[in-house]
Parts: structure tokens; C-alpha cells; sequence
């Protein structure tokens, strides 16, 4: 452990995002055989604080992936063949959400969509609507959906639309994109009463990329003891068998899991309430300071995500001169996603940043703007 771990941050791009040294450093730990009794402390340690993480007594599936693996996982496992009727439904504002549909396609379901315009959330009343008309014969298997769309901003409300899509369909499975919100904002898988939540290691869990993390519900297990052709990497009840012995299937990301575990002892000592309301204060002052400097946000206040802004690029800002600017104090940021590249850029402001970290960076474009 060094005497302080949190160094100025440098990556204010959306994820991956600045690890701190002391979790960087526990991947230089020896290596462990992945069937060794420490490995198997090791993951009961990090299964102990992961499901706080999650607000969950679920279970929490680790796999060395990236995030867009369990895309796939939750479709495997949680929506029979097109033979049986089953469809999915995928509510999409934005980047990520249209990727889950891609997925969706590419594993030859039946998928369905509703799309809401880039940087704006979903109303609860038009998402009961469409699960309604989309489950008319009661073989809408499950919906995804994005919480924090990072490729606009936006913070949707799951919660309330989880509450509305029980209502349209209670026995359709709901699945959750946690990536650049876990440990960022409030998510509560229990409270919510989700069926799978996944998020990957790189954003807001501040951790080396390569991990992906499922919190999976025993409803999404039944289902996926009725679906055929869930492949072996990403099964679920492959999965839970060797879970309720304390291991995987196969080689774990050895040493990005003792990573992770520094960093869940840093997120649960922090306080989850104290990190979701930090997050919310880096939030609200980049879109203060990038107001009194012509970028006003792209997403309404009410949907503004607590990780990363959107700022539309007013001042026509060329962003790749910015950050080469910005990199001469071995700082980045992001330019606009897709279809918005120079129309606007973001912000990333997750993990273990302070506001001083927000001050250097807006200091640094005023200089550049000047
Ligand atoms: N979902 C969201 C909301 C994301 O921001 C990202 C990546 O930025 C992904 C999914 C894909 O995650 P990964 O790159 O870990 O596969």
C-alpha cells in the first residue's frame, strides 16, 4: 500500500478510467494457481463486497470479459429460439443500447425496438406501453435496457421503469446495462428488482479493464433452464454450478480480480451513499463551469448522468487540438460519440476523482480556449 494511492486523474474520457496505485499494484501479487485455496479466498472475499456493490443477496458471476460479453450472456440465457415465439425487446437511447440490439441479432433471436432520441431517457408510461403491445401473446421473454448511456449521458430512471414494465409483464425478465453506473450512481439490483445487472471493471469500480460482473437473479436461472443453445463460456447455470463451489468454469482473470478487490474495499470504506453523492457533485460542477465557458450540456438536468456530460461544442472546438493540448499535462477527454464526433464532447468523471481533478482539467481549457 503506498501512503496515497489517488493520483491527479489524467483520463477524463468515459472509461477505462484512472486505477490507483495500490489496486494497480495488487495485480504484481505472485501469481496463484486459479484452483489454489487462495484464489478460492480470494473470490469469496470479492463476493462478500461485490453484492453490496450491487444492493443484492443475488448472486454475482465474474468473468474475464469485457462488459459487451454479458450483452450476450443475458440474451443466451434469458430468450428462447424464434420457433417458440419469444421475442426481445431492446429500448434504445443511445449508442449502447443499439449495440445490445446488434447482439440480439447476432445471436439470431427475435428482437424488437423502441428508440428515444440521443440524450433523452425513457417515461415510464411509453415503456408500459410498448411492453405491453410487445407481450400481447405473453412471449416477450425479457427487455433491455441501458441505466447510463455513455455515449450521450443520460441517466434513465430503472427503477421506475423496471416498476413499469412488472406492471405490463411480470414475467418478463428485465436486464440491466450497469456499466458506467455501478458504483457511479445509485443502482439497486433487490430494490429494483432486476434480473440480471452487468457492469464492466473499467469505469466507475475504477479497476484495470477485463472484467465483466453479473448480478443474476433466480428467475433468470429458471429461464435459462427452459432456453436451448446457451453456448458453455457464458452459461448461466454452467456458471452457478461451480459458483456454489466457490469457483469458475474456467481460468479466471487472476490478477484483475485482486485488483478488484482492493478497490471494493476502498468503494464499501468510502460508503456507497457518500460515492453515489460525490459523483453527483462532479456532475453538477462540470456542467456549471462548462456553462460559464459556452458549452452548455446536451442532456437535461433531470436525466444528467452522474458519470459523464455531454457538452455540445458551441465554440467549435477542434477537440482533437484540445486534448493534444490537454496532453501536455498527461490529460484527456472524450470527443463526441459516433454520429456526434466534434458536435460534442464528454466528459468522464467516475471512479476515485475529486473536484480539484475537475479544477486542473477546466483550467487547463481555459488556457487552451484563451
Ligand atoms: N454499455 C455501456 C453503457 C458502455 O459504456 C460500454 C462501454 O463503454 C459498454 C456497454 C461496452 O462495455 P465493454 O467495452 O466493457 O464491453
Amino acid at each position: 500500500m503506498t501512503a496515497n494511492p489517488i493520483k491527479p486523474a489524467r483520463l477524463f474520457i468515459p472509461g477505462p478510467v484512472d486505477v490507483p496505485e495500490d489496486a494497480q499494484m495488487a495485480q504484481l501479487t505472485p501469481m496463484i494457481g486459479h484452483r489454489s485455496q487462495d484464489m478460492d479466498d480470494l473470490f469469496a472475499s470479492v463476493q462478500g463486497k461485490i453484492r453490496d456493490v450491487f444492493c443484492t443477496r443475488d448472486r454475482v458471476y465474474l468473468l474475464a470479459s469485457s462488459g459487451t460479453g454479458l450483452h450476450e450472456a443475458c440474451i443466451r440465457n434469458g430468450v428462447r429460439s424464434p420457433a417458440t415465439g419469444a421475442r426481445v425487446l431492446f429500448l434504445i437511447c443511445g449508442a449502447f443500447g443499439q449495440r445490445w440490439h446488434d447482439v440480439g441479432v447476432g445471436c439470431g433471436k427475435t428482437a424488437i425496438k423502441v428508440e428515444k432520441p440521443w440524450f433523452q431517457a425513457f417515461r415510464p408510461e411509453e415503456v408500459r406501453q410498448a411492453v405491453a403491445e410487445a407481450n400481447q401473446d405473453g412471449n416477450l421473454d425479457a427487455v433491455c435496457m441501458v441505466h447510463n448511456e455513455t455515449s450521450t449521458g443520460v441517466l434513465q430512471p430503472v427503477g421506475e421503469l423496471a416498476d413499469a414494465i412488472r406492471r405490463a409483464a411480470p414475467q418478463t425478465l428485465i436486464f440491466v446495462d450497469a456499466v458506467s453506473s455501478l458504483a457511479g450512481a445509485e443502482v439497486r439490483m433487490d430494490d429494483w428488482d432486476l434480473d440480471v445487472c452487468l457492469t464492466s471493471s473499467q469505469k466507475a469500480l475504477a479497476t484495470p479493464p477485463g472484467l465483466a460482473l453479473a448480478a443474476v437473479s433466480d428467475r433468470t436461472l429458471e429461464r435459462a433452464a427452459q432456453v436451448e443453445g446457451r453456448g458453455w463460456y457464458f452459461d448461466f447455470l454452467n456458471l452457478e454450478s461451480y459458483l456454489l463451489r466457490g469457483t469458475t468454469p474456467a481460468t479466471p482473470a487472476v490478477s484483475t480480480v485482486q485488483a478488484l478487490d482492493v478497490q471494493l474495499d476502498r468503494i464499501l470504506a468510502e460508503g456507497l451513499a457518500n460515492r453515489w453523492a460525490r459523483h453527483i457533485t462532479l456532475r453538477d460542477y462540470t456542467r456549471d463551469v462548462a456553462c460559464t465557458l459556452g458549452f452548455a450540456p446536451c442532456v437535461p438536468m433531470a436525466c444528467a448522468s452522474p458519470t459523464v456530460t455531454t457538452l455540445r461544442n458551441a465554440r467549435q472546438v477542434d477537440v482533437g487540438k484540445l486534448n493534444a493540448h490537454l496532453a501536455r499535462d498527461d490529460m484527456e477527454l472524450a470527443n463526441g460519440y459516433g454520429q456526434e464526433k466534434g458536435k460534442s464532447m464528454r466528459i468522464g468523471h467516475m471512479g476515485e476523482m475529486g473536484i480539484q481533478d475537475l479544477e486542473r482539467l477546466f483550467g487547463a481549457i481555459r488556457v487552451f480556449l484563451a
